[in-house]
């Protein structure tokens, strides 16, 4: 999956964008507590400088979050990392939603894991970028909607697990609602400045929440934009 890399030149990068500036990204990601072989090995072979505006490029492989137009960031790799496997481990999923695509690089990530992934994202400039990106990678496991992702997409639910990529005040029930029974969620919830990243799974009373540490995400909005 990741041959895409080595045969686009655009793709497989030069200098501060080379395969040298991803391993060293990895190894940190390592050093740092991120275990999962497939994550890594994903996220050490996906050009995350194709994700952003080329005035940033040189920064791709900082492990750090980067704006991307429309008030929006790109995220940072370890949390990238720490969410792919928070939603890989219990079980590989079949089929993903993901609520805010953004630049499409945590979708993007997503894609070579699992069989299908459904993403959703309010501003529709930000989608366009993402397809875009999509097509050039050749990732055609990858279904996008223009919509607020707080609904969901009921039309293809139940989904294996759902992973929200934006702040909200709680879990939204709609969600929860499209999860498969042994299905999982994980989302970032909290005000600015007191965000926990939450994994949410059902019990035999109802659901489950785990946290997995503090994180710092754009809010989720409703509407589209
Ligand atoms: N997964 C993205 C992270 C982007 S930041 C990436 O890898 O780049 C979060 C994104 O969520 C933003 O693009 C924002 O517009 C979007 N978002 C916020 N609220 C949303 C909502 N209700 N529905 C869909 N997308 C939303």
């Amino acid at each position: 999956m990741s041959a895409f890399s080595h045969r686009d030149p655009a793709a497989r990068g030069l200098g501060m964008t080379s395969q040298r500036a991803r391993d060293r990204l990895v190894e940190r990601l390592a050093a740092e507590g991120i275990r999962d072989r497939r994550v890594l090995d994903v996220m050490r072979a996906l050009p995350r400088h194709l994700f952003i505006d080329e005035a940033l490029a040189s920064r791709a492989y900082e492990d750090t979050a980067l704006p991307i137009g429309q008030g929006q960031t790109i995220s940072q790799p370890y949390v990238v990392a720490r969410m792919t496997e928070a939603l890989i481990e219990p079980k590989l999923p079949r089929r993903v939603l993901e609520v805010g695509t953004g630049s499409g690089y945590q979708c993007a990530v997503l894609a070579q894991l699992v069989e299908q992934v459904y993403t959703v994202e309010r501003i529709e400039e930000l989608l366009r970028n993402a397809r875009r990106r999509f097509r050039k990678l050749g990732l055609d496991n990858i279904r996008s909607r223009h919509d607020d992702g707080r609904l969901g997409w009921p039309d293809e639910a139940p989904f294996d697990a759902i992973i929200v990529t934006a702040a909200g005040a709680g879990l939204e029930t709609a969600l929860l609602d499209q999860l498969a029974p042994d299905g999982c969620l994980v989302a970032p919830v909290g005000p600015p400045g007191r965000q926990t990243l939450l994994r949410v799974r059902a019990g035999e009373q109802g659901w489950v929440s785990e946290s997995l540490g503090a994180v710092s995400f754009v809010p989720l909005l409703g509407g589209t934009g």
